[in-house]
């Protein structure tokens, strides 16, 4: 992978060098010199010195503080051998040589004392240093000053440097490349938007579950535009101390501005761009906030220099982050990266089957078809297990039977985290949400049907129907509001007609239903019997929304039996036009069920075009579209 450590700022660079340089100073003087200045004398005991000069063998002495050196008698003058010994406290030594002649002498002071005595003053200290600044980077901080703090721990990624990937590494997730081909776009020619006075986008937020390639695409997008790529990750600021992790962002940008256009990628950006407020209770998090504030500011801040710097960012939590990060000039763009459907699964056990040798039997689009659910990464992973098996098992490639035992495997870890629905489950939520979308179709109130997906969507939802508004809405009438009610029914009301049994699987939707048919009565003053009277306690504010039903005011025993009854006229009905719509198309409901179970999503004008021949029934027609 062509991440390398970006070099450390110039500053540390510098002492570092220092450092070192003293460091090889002080090896000279302590080991080196000594070899340099001559060789080694033979060092003999102090008794067996003061022996030969009383023996009158030794020539000359030199008396030096830590040595004695001498020569003795023996063989020519020049060459006489030198030996050395330690001196021990002797007063009595002058006497003696002068006694036996000897010539004698103290010894000159070495030459590289001065040298010596510097360094001796100067390495502890260092080495001390140098050992704190070591236990200080490990430990990410405590020690606060010039030494490791603010150094940047961004991983820079420069294309060209190895195999750079493109958009053709990721596949399943056609919509999210679509959307970013715009930001290649601008990176690639920034003048031609800017020439017109346009606005080049700063801040792009990923947003999908773990896994499905989020990473991947920022790095696409880099890899496409041929531009550097730094990318740090919002969780390793986490344990950091105060300033530091503000200190690094600052950093970050710093760097990034020197070689824009470029990419600054901000992975699990949650962990540091929680909502201010939300643990205001607990006291908050000072760190995490200052790096926050840094982030916004240096967002702020870049527009005025036109350096194209485009911030990625990716998160799995979208509903956390502070409202501030998606104010326009920050993270004003979202783009989805979601779990794959059955094409995008097969396109991407393509892209890593070819990092395997596959066998002859292998079939790519079975293999899809036996993992719904699964992200890009399980997939890839799914690839790996199926060739170490192979390995295992002796074989020269991957046959078929090694990815049916991997995905066992896989799934087997999978069901704990994500679910993974069996045929007849998957049967029974694709036929649900196709009862959501023709009635949704036809009912006024809830938008047009944009996408229906049995692909598992977190824990919550096992598949999804997905309304867009057609415009903004700030006001209902009562037959948006009933239309609403009854698309939410719509998918139980198809279970119920094709398997005539109900399952769990739509309790969310009963919830909904039930919520908005008793507001209808108690809050909206929509019903004949009970008139404009509002019957919840009042006024809490919709912010406060905490998932608490407001308290109701004191009523009689009358009252509270006809609310209930009115609730449930409402449901009813709306239950009845439900089952109605459905039944008079009801080989409409088979053609499209038996489509989604086949491709797991469809959408847009493919979509539009299966739904528009839904039918109204008389009845419904008579209530909902009389002009
Ligand atoms: P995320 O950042 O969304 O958690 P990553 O980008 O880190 O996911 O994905 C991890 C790995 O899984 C990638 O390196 C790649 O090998 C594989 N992968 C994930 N999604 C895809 C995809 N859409 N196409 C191809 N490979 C994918
Ligand atoms: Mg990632
Ligand atoms: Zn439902």
């Amino acid at each position: 992978m062509p991440i390398k450590d970006q070099p450390n700022p110039p500053r540390f660079r510098l002492f570092n060098n220092i450092f070192l340089i003293i460091g090889a100073l002080f090896l000279a003087a302590n080991f080196i010199l000594p070899l340099v200045t001559g060789p080694q004398i033979p060092g003999v005991p102090y008794s067996l010195f003061i022996h030969q000069v009383q023996e009158g063998e030794v020539s000359r002495v030199q008396v030096g503080q830590n040595q004695i050196r001498f020569q003795l008698k023996t063989g020519d003058e020049e060459a006489g051998q030198v030996f050395s010994t330690t001196p021990i406290f002797d007063l009595s030594l002058p006497n003696l040589l002068e006694e036996k002649g000897v010539e004698f002498a103290a010894a000159p002071p070495p030459k590289n004392g001065w040298i010596g005595n510097v360094l001796g003053w100067v390495i502890p200290p260092l080495i001390f240093v140098g050992i704190w600044q070591f236990f200080a980077r490990r430990g990410g901080g405590g020690a606060q000053g010039m030494l490791s703090i603010g150094k940047s721990k961004a991983k820079v990624y420069v294309e060209g440097e190895a195999a750079k990937i493109t958009f053709a590494d990721v596949a399943g997730v056609e919509e999210a490349k679509a959307e970013l081909v715009e930001i290649v776009d601008f990176l690639k020619t920034p003048g031609r938007y800017t020439q017109i006075g346009a606005r080049i986008p700063k801040g792009v937020l990923l947003v999908g579950p773990p896994g499905t390639g989020k990473t991947l695409l920022a790095k696409a997008v880099a890899g496409e535009a041929g531009v550097p790529f730094f990318s740090i990750s919002g969780s390793e600021f986490v344990e950091m101390f105060v300033g530091v992790g503000s200190s690094r962002v600052r950093d970050l940008f710093e760097q990034a501005k020197k070689q824009a256009p470029c990419i600054v990628f901000i992975d699990e950006l949650d962990a540091i761009g929680k909502s201010r407020s939300s643990n205001g209770f607990y006291g908050g998090n000072d760190e995490r906030e200052q790096t926050l504030n840094q982030l916004l500011s240096e967002m702020d801040g870049f527009s005025a220099e036109a350096a194209t710097v485009i911030v990625l960012a990716a998160t799995n939590r979208p509903e956390i982050l502070d409202p501030a990060l998606l104010r326009p000039g920050r993270f004003d763009r979202q783009v989805l990266v979601d779990r794959p459907a059955l094409s995008g699964r097969e396109a991407i056990l393509n892209i890593h089957a070819q990092k395997v040798k596959l066998g002859e039997d292998v079939d790519l689009r079975a293999i899809a078809t036996r993992t719904p659910g699964f992200a890009g990464a399980d997939l890839a992973n799914l690839v790996n297990e199926a060739a170490l098996l192979a390995a295992r098992n002796g074989r020269q490639a991957v046959a078929q039977t090694d990815f049916a035992e991997a995905i066992e495997r896989v799934v087997a870890g999978l069901e704990k985290k994500s679910r993974v629905l069996n045929d007849k489950e998957k049967k029974i939520v694709a036929y649900h949400e196709v009862g959501h979308a023709l009635v949704g179709s036809l009912m006024p109130g809830s938008g047009r049907v944009e996408k229906i997906s049995i692909v598992s969507r977190g824990m919550a939802a096992l598949g999804y129907t997905l309304q867009l508004p057609t415009e903004d809405r700030f006001l209902m009438d009562e037959a948006e509001l009933r239309g609403q009610i009854a698309t939410l029914l719509g998918g139980r009301s198809a279970e119920e007609i094709v398997f005539n049994s109900i399952t769990t699987g739509a309790s969310n939707d009963l919830q909904r239903a039930t919520d908005l048919a008793e507001q209808m009565v108690t809050t909206f003053g929509m019903s004949k019997v009970l008139g404009p009277l509002a019957y919840q306690q009042g006024a809490r504010p919709m912010f406060l929304n905490d998932g608490m039903p407001n308290a109701r005011r004191s009523m009689s025993e009358e009252t509270a039996q006809a609310i209930d009854r009115e609730v449930k006229e409402i449901v009813e009905t709306a239950h009845q036009q439900a089952l109605e719509t459905i039944r008079h198309n009801r080989d409409l409901l088979e053609t499209i069920t038996m489509q989604l179970l086949e491709t797991e999503a469809i959408e847009g004008e493919k979509l539009h075009q299966l739904l528009s021949q839904v039918q109204a029934s008389t009845v419904v027609r008579d209530i909902y579209l009389k002009d």
